[in-house]
């Protein structure tokens, strides 16, 4: 019997346990990545506070009411909320957070890489993948660029 046993052995051991599950975005986020998809922008509105939601909620934050109503959002309407700058391994990159006119809420995405840089409240659009390359997520939206 060997004694000389590896104290590291002793304390633990690595191995695999094979997990699997399901994150649903919600009955308002699921139909929202698949307008996504199609290269649009739709908020939830109440009509009791006037109120839209971007990304959709399905209940008024404020009123609790139930949300069934859709407004499109003109992807050229978003501004510059926020930003800050990201560095991995494929160099640096700038995350924003964009508001549009008058909707509650905010998306989060890439800045278009380049020369240009972001400003807080620097008009932007959103610019989305090529059809064939958007998968339903939030990084439909390839990056938001300064009109
Ligand atoms: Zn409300």
């Amino acid at each position: 019997m060997d004694l000389a046993l590896n104290e590291e052995e002793l304390k633990r051991w690595s191995d695999h346990i094979p997990l699997m599950w399901k994150y649903t975005a919600g009955i308002a986020g699921e139909r929202f990545l698949q307008l996504l998809k199609q290269g649009t922008l739709q908020a939830s509105v109440c009509k009791n506070c006037n109120k839209l939601f971007l990304p959709p909620k399905i209940f008024c934050k404020d009123c609790f009411a139930q949300l069934n109503e859709w407004r499109d959002v003109s992807p050229d309407d978003g501004f510059i909320y926020s930003f800050t700058s990201l560095t991995s391994g494929d160099g640096r990159r700038t995350v924003v957070l964009v508001k549009f006119d008058g909707v509650e809420g905010g998306l989060l995405g890439f800045f278009k890489p380049g020369r240009e840089e972001p400003k807080i409240g620097m008009k932007v659009r959103a610019v989305f993948k090529p059809k064939q390359e958007r998968k339903g997520s939030l990084s439909d939206i390839q990056y938001f660029e300064k009109i």
